[in-house]
Parts: C-alpha cells; structure tokens; sequence
C-alpha cells in the first residue's frame, strides 16, 4: 500500500495562530499515526499580500511546536507554469471567458435585486455580464492584463457531469459520500492580472503535483471543495480524502482571524507561553 501523504498549507500574509497550529498539529499527527509523509506548503500566490517574514516565522513557528517536515518546501510563487498549464486545459475545453467587471459593477447588480444569489462566502454571484463577449485564449487575456478569467460554471458542471461528491472524513475510517454543489459558486474568477492563478486553481495543482492522499483543513474551506472537485474532474486529477475539522474559537466564540489580530504563536511565545502547554490547549 502506498503511503498517505498530508499537507499544512498556509498563506504566508499574517502570523500563524491557535487554528492553524490546530490544523498543522492534526495533519502532522494524522500523518504520523498512519505511516505516511507530512508537507508543507507556502501558498503565497497572492503576492500583493505575501510577505517574507511571514514565511520565515511559519519555519519558526511549526518548529517551535515541534513538527517536522519534507524538505524542499513548495512555494507557489515559483510554479506559475504549472497553473497556466492548467488553466489552458480548461480553456481548451472552452470554459474561460475574460471579464472585465469591477466588483462594484457587480454589487450594484446584486443590490438592485433583494433576493440576488450569494456564494457561500457571502458573496453575489456573477451576473454573467462578460459571458457571451467574443473569447480569446487565457493567455493571450492574461498577458494583455486588466482582466480576469471566470470559469463557465454551467458549462464546467455539464461537462464534468452526474455525481460529483466527495469523501469526508469522520472519525476512525468512517467516511460521508458528500454530494458537490459547484454552482453554488457562480462564474468564479480563475485568475487576475495580478494573481495568474486563484487559490482553487493552485490548491487542486498542488495537491495533485505532490500526490497528497488527504486533505485534513478547516471547516471554512467545506464548500470550497464542491469547486475543487469540479476541477480535479474537468483536469483529470487524482481525488484526495477530505476532513474538514472544526474552527478553534476565541473566547467570544468567534472564528480566529489574521486579520482580526487573533493571538498569534509569537504573542504566545512572547508572553512565555510553552509549546507543549500550546500543544494540550488544542488536545494534542
Ligand atoms: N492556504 C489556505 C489558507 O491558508 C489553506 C488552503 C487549504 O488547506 O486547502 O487558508
């Protein structure tokens, strides 16, 4: 049998906290109790919010608790082809089109119908203005620059046809068959200008690219995994395991947040905290 082989994989634009340490914790620990190999992914394709020393304190931060990984780490940043080879496949397939909305084109859409579709992010759902506009190769719009690149979703979704689901994860080897609802999405963005790639493009390349057999990440990500799904079928992808574990809350019980400043490692580091009283507050 073939070994499993997890994977943390954070986005180098803030200082780790308590729910990533849980998540990292859960894949390292998961991973050792089966035999398999635990990776670590920096997903810094957004470069306008990736930062250096956010990289390095991740290295820090994961040593600190005691976690070891495989060497060379994969960075994002340095594998563009890889996604623009994808994103070509699914423009062969002719399910990309150029958009060149602002967000605010949309909202006024959104806004001037109350009941107007939203994703499970919270976010309207692309009119479609764009769709039917004469197409050009991914490419050749990216190059040009100032546009985006939507995914066609009801042409994605007949395309990859009947049945889509997912295998989640439950406890001991119990597994869900759970039904994909990829349209729920819309027309998503596939890339930009600035980001070639979106996080769904580069997370399914990935996993695929390093043959990682489980998925373990939070359970912000649950419906994100219609999509990615959607994608490993339209690219012809293997399909990973998923587990999609419960968020660590703060003391008010709201989710824990980079960008709300949630305690990080470092302030817990830095306050004397030790990285096995870290590990026993999340159960570990
Ligand atoms: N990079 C994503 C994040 O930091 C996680 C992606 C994933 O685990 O699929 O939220």
């Amino acid at each position: 049998m073939t070994s499993r082989v997890f994977r943390f994989a954070p986005s180098p634009n803030g200082f780790l906290h308590l729910g990533h340490a849980y998540s990292a914790l859960l894949n390292f620990t998961l991973s050792r109790a089966s035999g398999g190999r635990f990776l670590l992914r920096i997903e810094d394709i957004d470069r306008g919010r990736a930062r250096a020393e956010f990289e390095t304190a991740i290295y820090e931060d994961l040593a600190w608790l005691g976690l070891a990984w495989e060497t060379p780490v994969r960075r994002q940043s340095e594998h563009f082809e890889d996604y623009a080879r994808a994103l070509e496949g699914l423009d062969a397939m002719g399910l990309l089109y150029a958009c060149d909305c602002k967000r605010s084109d949309i909202a006024r859409v959104a806004a001037a119908h109350p009941d107007w579709p939203r994703d499970p992010d919270g976010a309207p759902l692309y009119p479609g203005t764009c769709r039917e506009k004469p197409r050009r190769s991914a490419r050749d719009i990216l190059a040009r620059g100032g546009v985006a690149l939507r995914l066609d979703m009801q042409r994605a979704a007949a395309l990859a046809g009947e049945g889509l689901s997912w295998r989640e994860w439950r406890e001991g080897d119990d597994f869900a068959i759970t039904a994909c609802d990829p349209a729920q999405w819309g027309d998503v963005v596939l890339a930009r200008k600035d980001t070639p790639a979106s996080y769904h493009v580069a997370v399914v390349v990935d996993d695929a690219l390093q043959g990682v057999t489980d998925v373990v990440r939070g359970h912000d990500l649950f419906f994100a995994t219609s999509l990615h799904r959607l994608l490993q079928r339209l690219l012809d992808l293997p399909e990973p395991r998923y587990r999609h574990h419960d968020l660590v809350l703060d003391d008010t019980g709201e989710k824990l947040a980079k960008s709300r400043g949630s305690e990080t490692l470092r302030a817990l580091r830095a306050a004397g905290a030790r990285a096995e009283g870290v590990r026993r507050r999340l159960g570990f």
